[in-house]
């Protein structure tokens, strides 16, 4: 029998090939009069082509946003915002371009209007994270939320193939985690089986032919459904062990979740086995984390930590800090495990 809550976050999606051009529609929906449009150094062209299509409205571009939104960016793109009577902060990137608007969001609750260009699911959740002295804090808060999110395929062609596949086995991963989190429910299981199998579909044809736009809009439209799961339930073991590899370790963020991600299904095969069935159907497999690990290899993702800079001698110290707060999962944490499935990981072997 089912027992579950609910919330529905409040976020408007606007999705499909060529949906950039809505923007000046969205931005009269929120009444915004001068935006500010945010970027890396990298995309700085995409934020001039925003700059362009949204003309007078345009009250300047930031460009200075990288990754794990160090505070003193935030503080640098807080003030810019002020300084230009900002009434609207336009992110336009993946993880961390949407990361650097959320920050400006929590002191100001200045609306963000979010356009991914990756899948990593950023857009859809009231989850924010800001490094200080080389500590990453994650906190929640729905001043955070982006009010609108504008999705198009199209920006997604220039992503490298190898963040493409990478980025999208890390919105799996949320979609993964979801089905066997302590506070599942049954809409976003709806969401998580279906963003699994909209991008372990669309993932080997972009692998195929990047420029495939069908193939890019199936992923774009799984990352969105993975990304909710993400914003509306907690997460478990897999992702406390890539925030500890990222945090402690300076790993890359998409390539850590690939790689860990079959382990940790591995992991807690036998403790969630309605979960491991969905991903696994999703997957078109007969067992999840085999399923999982399969697809990564024949999209040529890494496998093996080692190969991603992590060093043998620190798997320890990982395992005492990825045990040392309790937290939810199906099968209980136990280190002499989790030391064992970073080993598994570190080597790249099969789960
Ligand atoms: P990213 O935003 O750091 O982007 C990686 C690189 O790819 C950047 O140089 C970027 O400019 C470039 N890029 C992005 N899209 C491109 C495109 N279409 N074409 C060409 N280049 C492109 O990477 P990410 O994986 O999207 O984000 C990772 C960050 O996001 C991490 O800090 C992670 O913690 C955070 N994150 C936060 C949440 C959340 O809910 N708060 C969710 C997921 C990720």
């Amino acid at each position: 029998m089912k027992t579950f809550v609910y919330n529905s976050l409040e976020a408007r999606v606007v999705f499909g090939s060529g949906s950039l051009k809505l923007l000046v529609r969205e931005l009269d929906a929120l009444g915004a009069k001068r935006a500010i449009v945010l970027c890396t150094p990298e995309q700085r062209v995409m934020a001039e082509r925003v700059a362009a299509l949204i003309g007078g409205r345009c009250s300047g571009i930031f460009d200075r946003a990288v990754m794990h939104v160090p505070i003193e960016t935030a503080r640098e793109a807080r003030q810019f915002a002020l300084s230009q009577k900002a009434d609207c902060a336009i992110a336009i990137g993946g993880g961390s371009t949407t990361g650097l608007g959320k920050a400006i969001a929590l002191e100001s609750s200045l609306p963000i209007v979010s356009i991914p260009t990756t899948y990593a699911g950023s857009e859809m959740t009231p989850i924010y994270g800001i490094t200080e002295a080389g500590l990453k804090k994650t906190g929640r808060d729905v001043r955070v939320l982006p009010r609108t999110v504008i999705y198009d395929p199209e920006l997604t062609v220039s992503l490298p193939l190898g963040l493409s596949v990478t980025s999208g086995i890390n919105a799996m991963a949320h979609a993964a985690e979801g089905l066997y989190a302590e506070d599942a429910n049954p809409v976003m299981s709806l969401f998580a089986e279906e963003g699994i199998r909209a991008l372990a579909q669309g993932l080997p044809r972009v692998v195929n032919n990047p420029e495939d736009l069908s193939a890019r809009s199936d992923c774009l439209y799984g990352a969105w459904l993975c990304g909710a799961v993400l914003g509306n339930v907690g997460m478990a073991l897999h992702h406390k062990l890539c925030h500890t590899l990222g945090g402690s370790f300076n790993l890359p963020h998409a390539e850590t979740h690939t790689i860990v991600l079959p382990h940790a299904l591995a992991y807690n095969t036998e403790a969630a086995p309605e979960a491991m069935q969905r991903i696994a159907k999703a997957l078109q497999a007969s067992n999840a984390a085999q399923g999982m690990f399969d697809l990564a290899l024949s999209l040529g993702a890494p496998t093996a930590l080692k190969d991603i800079g992590m060093p043998e001698n620190e798997l320890d110290r990982c395992a005492d800090i990825a045990t040392q707060n309790a937290y939810a999962n199906p099968r209980p944490v136990e280190k002499a495990a989790i030391r064992a499935l970073l080993q598994s990981a570190y080597q790249g072997a099969r789960p």
